[in-house]
């Protein structure tokens, strides 16, 4: 495994590998790596000759009040686990290199990063667009795999990637869970031992609202009402939204009568969380 720390050898390289008809499969992250990013991983070794795994913490998707600086971080850790997984190439630019002093542009991926996770973190899509396609120029992939753990920037990459013309292959893969269902995150890490027991609430909710799909419920804001009452029932939660849309477009729905995505986002303390699940009825 080569450590690139430059967007000029990183360019090169991804040049060299298309001279040489070498497909690229590209897993951007922000490091803490865990199981979900590594099934990331295995699914590009499997789908291209070379994969390509960046880790950095866009400063530019966070918000001024926001974990910037307590992001969690590990590199060591990182580089042991994808060169246990034969990861060809990682690639690690610097902030300086990335957003130079004058940088401004900024891609305004409009009114479907303003709802969910955006209308609270604001800003926080176009920063998460803005830093994804610069590492799609640099990286130059032939298919990119995001989780569907982060539905919300899943059907923002999409757009992105149809709308700016990127010739690349979005792959979203399934949300890999705990063993009580919680979807592995990064952040997971701030949870304290209380907080992570009454996290794995999040994934019972989200099943039940499945559940009542299933058994043939259409009318939306009962699902979304369920899903509340179970989330409540655990005091240390805090919800800021609950909803049920089009997988394709993030629109909410009031039939359920097609393929739609459960989706949630609370605060356990000072934690935020997210998780989703796809329901076709
Ligand atoms: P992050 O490092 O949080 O920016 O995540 C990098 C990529 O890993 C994103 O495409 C995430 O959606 C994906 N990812 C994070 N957690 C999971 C998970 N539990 N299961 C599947 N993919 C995940």
């Amino acid at each position: 495994m080569q450590r690139i720390k430059t967007i000029k050898d990183m360019r090169a390289l991804s040049r060299g590998l298309m001279s040489e008809k070498k497909s690229i499969g590209f897993v951007p992250t922000m490091g803490a790596l865990h199981e979900g990013h590594l099934s990331l991983v295995r699914r590009s070794k499997e789908e291209n000759d070379i994969t390509v795994v960046s880790i950095f913490v866009n400063p530019i998707q966070f918000g001024l009040k926001e974990d910037f600086n307590k992001y969690p971080r590990d590199i060591d850790g990182d580089l042991k686990k994808l060169s246990s997984l034969n990861v060809d190439f990682v690639f690690i630019p610097e902030i300086r290199k990335m957003y130079p002093d004058g940088f401004s542009i900024n891609i305004n991926i409009g009114g479907i990063g303003d709802i969910f996770c955006g209308a609270v973190r604001l800003g926080h899509f176009n920063g998460v667009a803005t830093v994804v396609a610069k590492l799609f120029n640099i990286v130059m992939p032939h298919r990119v795999y995001f989780g569907q753990k982060d539905f919300q920037q899943t059907v923002i990459i999409k757009k992105l990637v149809r709308e700016l013309n990127f010739d690349i292959d979005i792959i979203v893969c399934p949300t890999v869970r705990e063993a009580d269902g919680l979807a592995m995150s990064s952040r997971n890490s701030y949870l304290s031992p209380t907080e992570r027991k009454s996290a794995s609430i999040l994934y019972r909710a989200l099943k039940h609202g499945e559940g009542l799909i299933l058994q043939g419920k259409q009318d939306a804001s009962y699902v979304k009402t369920e899903i509340e009452k179970i989330l409540n029932s655990e005091p240390l939660i805090s919800i800021e939204y609950i909803g049920i849309v089009k997988p394709q477009r993030l629109e909410s729905v009031e039939i359920i009568d097609s393929p739609v995505v459960i989706c949630l986002a609370v605060r356990i303390g000072t934690t935020r969380l997210i998780d989703n699940l796809p329901v076709s009825p």
